[in-house]
């Protein structure tokens, strides 16, 4: 009797190391990244991301993670981060040129602009909730415009970010909430995909009033980056005359970088810095995100990722039926913020 139970044990041990060995030889497949921007003070909550990241998605992928911060990241961020993860990761600071409120914002005019949002919000009682719900100061703050123009223009042109191509972004504080099986960015490879998202809801308007003027500007002056079989219908209820303010929530987003570096967006995102808006109103990269993919590529170039159950804030996505049973979620599909 002895025997056999020292023999059972030994087989699983066996097993489970045999499954160990194989999960540490995996080496990724994709020339792709986690990008995580982050503050030191926001660690306890990077680390619980990481956990989920690892536990439901890379320790079976092993893909390495780049951190990037407008200051250098504390030796405790560094130790802690590095030893949550099962593949590699650095650390980078973000250049200033990339991060600050350039010279040539004219700092008056933008700082009526912040008080004015500010200033809205409180007499009208805000025109939504959303501000409470995503934390205070979003519409005031200077460090969330410069976070905002970083992500919508200069994320990828980083050193440490240069080499790769794909990327998912994870922020502080994200759950991700079902087994994901397979590779998401040879997924999207294979099917010539580029921009993938989960969560998509309204920008509040008050952050982006002349947005949609400077994209049609953009696009009556370069035409030719305007993709046949695009996704306005997307963005607009009357064929591009007005915003319907819909975009994909970019706190999740997994895509190819060769988009961002490439001849449309690098033109669109020059125009949209040349106008200011990033500081004199506060253009979110989730806008400037969706509206260049749902234009410049086609509709088929976006992914859904459906079986992907997420949480950021107070908003989820999680999937039903037999995703939710494939991925053994942890989410409740009535949660699911996609039928609000
Ligand atoms: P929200 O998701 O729109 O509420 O914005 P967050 O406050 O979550 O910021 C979005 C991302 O940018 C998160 O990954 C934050 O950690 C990061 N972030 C925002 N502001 C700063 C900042 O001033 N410095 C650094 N290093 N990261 C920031
Ligand atoms: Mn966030």
């Amino acid at each position: 009797m002895e025997e056999l139970v020292g023999n059972t044990l030994a087989q699983k041990t066996n097993i489970w190391a045999d499954s160990l060995a194989n999960q540490a030889s995996a080496t990724p497949k994709a020339n792709a990244t986690f990008i995580f921007l982050a503050r030191n003070s926001e660690l306890k909550a990077v680390v619980e991301s990481i956990q989920y990241m690892e536990d439901r998605f890379n320790k079976k992928f092993q893909y390495p993670y780049v951190f990037l911060n407008d200051e250098p990241f504390t030796d405790e961020f560094k130790e802690w981060t590095s030893q949550m993860v099962s593949s590699k990761a650095e650390y980078g600071i973000i250049p200033r040129e990339h991060w600050q409120q350039p010279d040539w914002i004219d700092e008056e005019r933008a700082k009526a602009g912040r008080d004015k949002m500010v200033d809205e919000n409180i007499i009208y009682g805000g025109m939504s909730s959303y501000p409470e719900i995503m934390g205070l100061n979003i519409l005031g703050s200077v460090s969330y415009r410069n976070m905002c123009r970083f992500n919508s223009g200069y994320f990828f042109r980083h050193p440490l970010i240069l080499p790769y191509r794909w990327y998912w972004r994870i922020e502080p504080g994200v759950r991700f909430y079902c087994d994901l099986g397979y590779d998401p960015f040879l997924s999207m490879e294979d099917n010539n995909q580029v921009y993938g998202f989960n969560i998509a809801l309204y920008e509040l308007e008050e952050t982006i009033p002349t947005l949609w003027k400077a994209t049609k500007e953009f696009i009556s002056k370069h035409p030719q980056y305007v993709a046949s079989g695009n996704a306005m219908g997307f963005l607009s209820e009357d064929g591009g005359r007005t915003y319907n303010l819909c975009h994909f929530w970019s706190n999740f987003e997994i895509a190819d970088m060769e988009f961002w570096r490439g001849e449309a967006y690098t033109a669109y995102f020059d125009w949209l810095e040349s106008k200011g808006g990033f500081y004199y109103e506060r253009w979110g990269d989730a806008p400037v995100h969706s509206i260049a993919a749902s234009l410049f590529l086609r509709k088929e170039q976006l992914r859904f990722f459906d079986e992907i159950g997420y949480k950021h804030e107070s908003f989820q996505h999680c999937p039903s039926g037999d995703r939710h049973k494939q991925g053994r979620c942890s989410c409740s599909p009535k949660d699911a913020f996609d039928w609000d």
